[in-house]
């Protein structure tokens, strides 16, 4: 691609391997570590994120388009988490076939029923984009999800760009490593955490990360608690089975957990079914859905991130709804929107089924769930429908215009995987985060971004499900 790195770098293997070996050596020095595969539960051995030996060529003008319609999201999906009717109509024809959805939905019924505890919300969220190549050779913007829930990678994608600078910088492309922008959005992130909790108001009150049972990218997460604790505010690392044992409420509602006050749950844990695996754990997500802790996110916040409201969102008119006098917020954040279509009983719906079989490889198909690797694409999809077509069963997906990236020739470098030059795709990740008291937006930021490749072999994509790898745009 024009402007990216040329052939001669590219081609060249004994420079390459050379690359390859400073840059491991880059990533680990910078801090861009995972824990092994055998022992995700400790640091004696750590390894480096899987991330691309070059950074990859993004166009100036839609890098900074995404960036631009960030604080709409963040307004979207909080305003989406507080119109109670749009929820319940959205998720209608979900939640009667998808156990998953209709037990978060049924929490949120329940806190509503019971009056929210805490009016102070605290969003952190990533919206992921792929650029479509269209047939002039530009490329547009388009959105694959928002991620409202535990969206990662924060913390590692601040520590990127002095790795491939470095790596530019041996390889002799000096103009190159200029053209890699700062980016830190565990700073922004954090900032909005201790937002949250000064507001909550509580000196000795913790922020506590909800982690999951194996704790791989914990270094994810630890940029985010240092960041925390440089402010002198507390955190703590608890599993749902520690908030089963010794989570409870007093009886003005503040949660503890451990015998410590919690001012903020911020879930990195809990957007999959198997991380319920007791009711117990499903007690626990709504003893802290119910407390007054500051959640990130809470249950209505979670919900306006599943697959099912993106698509409501593109259907004509619903985006007014949320910005009534506001057609060039509408606009903005229409032009991001890919075609998304209903699965819903009915003519609609029909007529989706019916262009999907006509035409698989031209869509995706989803069901409500999130962490990569669950989405139908090809011929699996005429598989699927084939089974659903004639029954509310269909009403579990969407359906969505497959985006085409242009392929990108890169190496990706990965703990024992051989060195080898692969065709690739990337996705853009840009974080919001804000913080609403009340009806007072007192944060609402765009906090910088995550440039993720995997190789073209995959549809499917995901750092954390091993197919995808951190990368950073060399602006073009
Ligand atoms: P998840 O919640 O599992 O991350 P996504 O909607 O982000 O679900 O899809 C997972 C991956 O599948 C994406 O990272 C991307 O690689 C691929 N993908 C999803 N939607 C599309 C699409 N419309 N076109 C092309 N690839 C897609
Ligand atoms: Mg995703």
């Amino acid at each position: 691609m024009a402007q990216g790195i040329p052939e001669t770098v590219m081609m060249n293997t004994a420079l390459i391997k050379e690359l390859a070996d400073v840059a491991k050596d880059a990533a680990l020095l910078q801090g861009v570590l995972m824990r092994i595969q055998e022992t995700p539960n400790s640091s004696e051995l750590v390894t480096y994120a899987p991330f691309t030996l070059f950074p990859t060529p993004v166009p100036k003008a839609v890098f900074i388009q995404s960036l631009s319609v960030q604080t709409h999201y963040n307004t979207l999906v909080d305003k989406i988490s507080q119109d109670t009717d749009f929820l319940q109509e959205a998720l209608a024809s979900t939640i009667a076939v998808d156990d998953f959805t209709a037990r978060l939905f049924r929490i949120h019924q329940q806190i509503l029923k019971e009056g929210r505890s805490q009016h102070i919300v605290l969003g952190l969220n990533r919206s992921d984009y792929m650029l479509d190549q269209r047939e002039d050779e530009t490329s547009s913007l388009k959105q694959i999800e928002i991620n409202t829930f535990a969206a990662s990678f924060g913390g590692l994608s601040s520590r990127m760009p002095d790795v491939h600078r470095n790596i530019l910088k041996v390889a002799g492309r000096l103009e190159e490593s200029q053209r890699i922008l700062d980016n830190n959005p565990a700073d922004g992130l954090a900032r909005a955490v201790a937002k949250a909790w000064e507001l909550y108001g509580r000196e000795r009150a913790a922020v506590m990360f909800l982690v999951e049972e194996s704790q791989r990218n914990i270094f994810d997460q630890r940029y985010i608690e240092t960041e925390l604790w440089k402010r002198d505010i507390p955190t703590i690392r608890k599993r749902f089975d520690d908030v089963c044992k010794t989570g409870s409420l007093s009886q003005d509602k503040r949660l503890f957990v451990d015998g410590q006050e919690v001012a903020v749950v911020y879930y990195r844990n809990g957007y999959m079914p198997q991380n319920y695996i007791s009711e117990q754990t499903w007690d626990a997500r709504l003893l802290m859905e119910q407390s007054l802790a500051v959640k990130c996110p809470d249950i209505s916040t979670h919900l306006a991130g599943t697959k099912k409201v993106q698509q409501v969102l593109a259907r004509p008119g619903v985006l007014e709804r949320f910005f009534p006098n506001q057609p060039q917020v509408v606009e903005q954040i229409r032009a991001t929107f890919a075609g998304l279509y209903t699965l819903d009983m009915g003519p609609e719906g029909d007529k989706t089924v019916a262009m999907a079989l006509a035409a698989p490889d031209r869509f995706v198909l989803k069901p409500q769930r999130e962490g990569g690797g669950n989405n139908i694409y090809g011929s699996e999809i005429c598989q699927v429908l084939e089974g659903v077509k004639e029954s509310t069963e269909r009403t579990a997906y969407i359906l969505m215009d497959k985006i085409h990236p242009t392929p990108v020739q890169n190496y990706l470098l990965r703990r024992d995987a051989a060195l080898k030059i692969s065709s690739c795709l990337s996705e853009l990740g840009v974080f919001g985060a804000y913080v609403r008291k009340g009806s007072d937006m007192v944060m609402n930021e765009c906090v910088g971004h995550l440039l993720r490749t995997k190789s073209s072999e995959h549809s499917d994509g995901g750092v954390a499900a091993g197919v995808a790898v951190l990368d950073n745009p060399l602006l073009i």
